[in-house]
Order: structure tokens, then sequence, then C-alpha cells
């Protein structure tokens, strides 16, 4: 369609820009947002406004009033896209309480109206397959892991003989050589779905897993990948099968810890972020650059993603900042990142 040709004339992978609303009342926000809704400009507030300005320009920008809906609404033809074959990436970055969850989830508590990215995308999927139930059969599958430390975890696995634990921590080795449409992880537990309700369940369970293993190491959802993917597949009454997956990443927080200051695991896992949050950014670059060598094996992230990430797959990157002052160099270096991707 329409939207498939404009993408494949423009390249494959998008950055959006999504900027929090600030919940200080009193605090003022370092970004002038102007218009044409795909640039901003943020200003420095150690600096005289003249001279701290930085204009920043990405294929869109929403600002702190957009909705749920509003994001949605840019990102359905992609999700459609997964409907007809393409494997599709959908990444939230940005530092710790930037709204990475908030775009990707439905807010823990929140309203049904606020929901997220993952739940209008299954929506959107099953409305999708019901639709073309006389042309074509799909089935939907998902599986959610982490990534931390570069550690791959399965977040669906269950021990029913354990009523105290019924998670497993069950260590996931990525398969590389998926070329024959195999799986990259084989041995990560598979849901099949009939509905968002069933998934929203799945998320929940997920989530859960990851909090009981972070007793620990407290908050440590911020400090790992979370990856939901949702494996489709379907034959039409020709015969002809498809076979394509919607990974939804909300990334751990991108900030810079100050070296000075931790130590031991938490400098450990700060080191690990750092070096797979760069990586994606080489592997999305050298994508963006048509280089013939994409360095996929430098981080597990990019390795699980290999088959979905450049070739005939759609990226999309939302890029999250709090626009409140104290932020300032985090929010510019998720800026900078952004727009080295983009
Ligand atoms: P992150 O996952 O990046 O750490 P969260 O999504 O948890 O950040 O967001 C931090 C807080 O800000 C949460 O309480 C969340 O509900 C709120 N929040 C984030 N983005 C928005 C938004 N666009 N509108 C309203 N509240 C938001
Ligand atoms: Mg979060």
């Amino acid at each position: 369609d329409l939207y498939n040709m404009v993408q494949d004339l423009k390249g494959n992978i998008r950055v959006y820009c999504r900027i929090r609303p600030i919940f200080n009342e009193e605090a003022r926000s370092i970004v002038d947002f102007i218009g044409q809704d795909d640039s901003l400009v943020i200003s420095d507030p150690s600096k005289p406004q003249r001279e701290g300005r930085k204009i920043f320009k990405f294929n869109k920008v929403f600002g702190p009033t957009s909705s749920q809906n509003d994001i949605y609404a840019d990102t359905q033809p992609l999700i459609r896209s997964v409907m007809d074959g393409y494997n599709v990436c959908i990444f939230a970055y940005g530092q710790t309480g930037s709204g990475k969850t908030h775009t990707m989830s439905c807010p823990s508590g929140g309203l049904a109206n606020d929901m997220g990215i993952n739940h209008l995308a299954l929506n959107d999927l099953f409305h999708l397959s019901s639709m073309r139930k006389d042309i074509a059969e799909y089935e939907i599958q998902v599986q959610m892991v982490e990534i931390y430390n570069e550690q791959v975890r399965d977040l669906l696995a269950e021990d029913s003989s354990n009523t105290k634990y019924p998670f497993m921590l069950k260590l996931l080795e990525i398969r590389s050589c998926t070329a024959d449409g195999g799986l990259s992880l084989p041995d990560a537990t598979m849901h099949s779905v009939k509905s968002t309700a069933d998934v929203i369940k799945l998320m929940k369970l997920g989530d859960d897993n990851r909090v009981i293993s972070s007793t620990v190491l407290n908050n440590r959802s911020s400090r790992s990948h979370s990856i939901l993917t949702v494996h489709v597949s379907g034959k039409d009454i020709s015969g002809c099968t498809l076979r394509s997956c919607l990974h939804l990443i909300d990334l751990a927080g991108s900030e810079r810890v100050d070296k000075s200051e931790v130590t031991g695991e938490r400098l450990k896992e700060a080191q690990y972020i750092n070096k797979s949050l760069s990586c994606l950014g080489d592997v999305i670059t050298s994508l963006a650059q048509k280089n013939s060598h994409i360095p996929y094996r430098n981080s597990k992230l990019t390795l699980l993603l290999q088959h979905s990430l450049g070739g005939h797959a759609k990226t999309l990157m939302f890029a999250h900042i709090n626009p409140e002052r104290d932020s300032f160099g985090e929010t510019i270096s998720t800026l900078k990142f952004a727009q080295r991707v983009s």
C-alpha cells in the first residue's frame, strides 16, 4: 500500500521524540517546542537564552499533551504491516522516569483509555485477523524475555510444582542462524493467545516475574531491557503462508551513572546497559548507512533482534525526554543518540 511505498523510499527506520509532561507546576520546561510536529528546540538553563539553544529534528515530535491515541495513530501503519509479513521492532529509549513504560504499556492501575502501544497494537492485530477470517487464517503467539547484564531470561517460564515461587529462572541461548525462518529464542516459553486480555494476563505474569527476581537488586526493571515478541503466522486461501513478528521493547534506562559514585554490582549493570545501548545505536546507524557489515554480534539485544532489524524489517524508535531542568544533560544525550540513528 501507499504507506509501505513511502516507507521504502524513506528507508525503514523512523525516530519519534516524545516529551513527558512536567509534574511539578513550578518547574519550567527546557523545551521550547516548535511547530511542524517534527522538531524541537532545547534551551540550556545555565546559559543566556540566545547562546544555549539547540534544535533537533525527527520524523515526529509529540509534545507533553499528546495522548496515547495520538502516539498510536502514527504507529498503527507499522503494526498493520506485521500482518503483511514484515518484521517490526518498536523501541522505547530514554532515561528512567522519562515515560518509556507509559508509552509501551498501560500505566499500572491506569485508565482503560490510557492504554499504551502494546495493548493497542494487539487489539489491532486481533481485529485484523478476524476481519480477514474469510481469506486467511492467522495464529498469534507471544514470548516475553528480559536482558539483564547480557543474560537473556524467560519471563514466562512457570514452575507449577512450586507454589511459593511459581516462576523459573530460566536463562536462554540465542540462536543466531535463523535464516530458515526459525526462532531466535527457540527455548523461550511460547503462549498461543486469542485476545488482548490473554496477552495482558501474560504480561502481568512477566512483570511479576521481573519484580520477584529484583527483591535483592532494588528496582531492577529500569536496568534490564524487556522484550515482548508477538509472532504472527498465517495461511491464506491460496495456501500461501507468512511468518512475521513484532518486538515491543522497553529498554533499560539510558542515564549515565557517575562512576565515582557507584561501585560493584551497580557499576557492572551500568556498563552492560551503556554497552548494549551503544551497540543498538551502532547497528541502526550502520543499517541506515547501508554498510556491508552490521555489528549485530556486539550485544545480546542486537543479536536477538538480528532478523528483525534491517533487510525487509521496519524499526521505530521512541526517544523519551523529561523536560525538567535537572534532566538537561540526559535530555541532550538522548536527543543526540536519537539524532544519530535517524
Ligand atoms: P520510564 O519507564 O521511562 O522509567 P514511566 O513510564 O514509568 O518512565 O514514567 C514515569 C512516570 O511519569 C509514571 O508515573 C508515568 O505514569 C508518568 N508519565 C510518563 N509519561 C507520561 C505521559 N505522557 N503522560 C502522563 N504521565 C506520564
Ligand atoms: Mg519503565
